[in-house]
């Protein structure tokens, strides 16, 4: 099936009767007949629903969609964003171990990495992904247990080189996450790329309305686990009866560990409803992401035009140095996220900004509402302007999520509140 037919047929299948919609089964435990049978799902040895944080129908139907639309072997939901991108490193790395990440991810990725997960032991070195293979390749160590970057990053809009990321990751026996937020799979599906994981936080678009916090995890089942270097997959797990993930479950070796552990461990389950609320997001994804994408191609060059307007951040422009790799690995469009200055910095920013009408000042991005955020008077406002130059966020920048409603009407809303400025 081609992947808009995926959006919305994939992962549920119902048998003769069922009810044709995804059920939300919304509740915390199944029924069994017998202790035997109850023991052996706790053993893995069975497949079956016992307690909804390891597993529910509803999320299983919905996992399975995103799986196949991604081209997995599995994937998991999780409450959030964060906490899929959590439950991935913890998946694989322990205290005294070492990852390299981009620099340009999400601010809440940032912390996470630079001060959570540091202060658990983990390291983590922030690499400027633009620079060459050899410059990059200094950061590996011995420990160093994975490689992370964004698809497209939030919010700088640097679109990343997959295969200098992937050459990096596999000649060093390591895997390569990439979050895949911004373009979701129907844009770009980066194990074609050599990703080996994807997370994503399904809160963006792949919800698309605003109306469910969420996260996603899927696994390749391309990374070799078994290379010698990662003996939580090949030795024995004493917390399941001594199970060998890679003996086991081969493949699918990553996503049942992070399931059957960090899940078990962490908790971080969606709710049922939530999975039946991004559902319904999926299925109309395909159709969202065209416009959100012509849409913020026609707002980026109108504003470029604009003679009020300094500079404008999108990769599919002609102008923008991520044009060749925005050619190369999103021939259907980036995503539907812009960001760009008014001339006369702050103060002309913030009065553009409260000057629009159909566009709200939210602090979301992608869905289908035409949406604006200041970052220097909101996400970033403890920095100082010299602060904000250095990480990229000018005084003046303002990060615009262009939705899906009639593009005269979103052009329009910028030309009365610019003519004010
Ligand atoms: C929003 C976002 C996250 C965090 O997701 P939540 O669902 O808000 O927890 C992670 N990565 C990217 C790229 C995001 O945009």
């Amino acid at each position: 099936m081609k992947i808009e037919t995926k959006c919305i047929q994939s992962g549920y299948d119902p048998a003769n009767g069922d009810s044709r919609v995804i059920p939300i089964i919304q509740s915390t435990t199944y029924k069994y007949e017998s202790t035997q049978t109850m023991g052996d799902l706790f053993d893995l040895k069975q497949d079956g629903y016992f307690y909804t944080r390891l597993a529910n129908p509803t999320c299983g139907f919905v996992e399975a969609k995103i799986a196949d639309l991604e081209g997995g072997v599995g994937a998991m939901l999780t409450s959030a964003g964060q906490a899929a991108t959590l439950i991935t490193i913890m998946n694989i790395c322990k205290a005294g171990d070492h990852v390299i990440s981009s620099s340009a991810i999400y601010g809440g990725t940032f912390n996470l990495f630079n001060v959570t997960l540091k202060k658990f032991g983990i390291d983590f070195t922030f690499v400027d992904a633009n620079a060459p293979y050899e410059e990059l390749e200094k950061a590996v160590r011995p420990n160093t247990r994975a490689v992370f970057g964004e698809s497209v990053s939030n919010p700088s809009l640097d679109v990343l080189d997959f295969e200098k990321f992937a050459k990096l990751a596999h000649s060093h026996d390591i895997p390569l996450i990439v979050d895949n937020t911004f373009p979701t799979p129907y844009l770009c599906r980066p194990f074609e790329y050599g990703a080996d994981i994807v997370v994503h936080s399904t809160s963006k678009y792949m919800d698309g309305h605003a109306v469910a916090l969420g996260g996603v995890i899927v696994d390749s089942g391309n990374f070799n686990w078994a290379n010698g270097k990662f003996p939580e997959f090949t030795e024995p797990d004493d917390s399941y009866h001594g199970v060998v993930y890679t003996k086991q479950f081969g493949k699918a070796a990553f996503i049942v560990k992070a399931r059957a552990q960090m899940m078990r461990d962490l908790g971080s389950a969606p709710a049922p409803q939530n999975a039946f609320l991004l559902n319904l997001g999926l299925e109309t994804l395909h159709l969202r992401m065209d416009r959100h994408c012509s849409n913020a191609l026609a707002v980026a060059q109108y504003l470029e035009k604009h003679p009020k307007v300094a500079w404008v951040n999108f990769p599919m422009l002609d102008s923008s140095k991520y044009k060749p790799l925005a050619d190369k690995y999103f021939p259907k469009g980036v995503c539907g996220v812009i960001s760009f200055g008014v001339k006369g910095g702050r103060d002309a920013a913030v009065k553009v900004m409260d000057s629009l009408k159909l566009a709200a000042i939210v602090c979301h991005v992608a869905d289908a509402r035409t949406s604006v955020l200041h970052p220097a008077s909101s996400t970033h406002r403890q920095l100082t302007d010299k602060q904000l130059e250095e990480c990229g966020v000018t005084p003046d920048l303002i990060r615009l999520s262009v939705g899906i409603e009639n593009i005269d009407d979103i052009i329009a809303d910028f030309e009365q509140a610019l003519a004010l400025v």
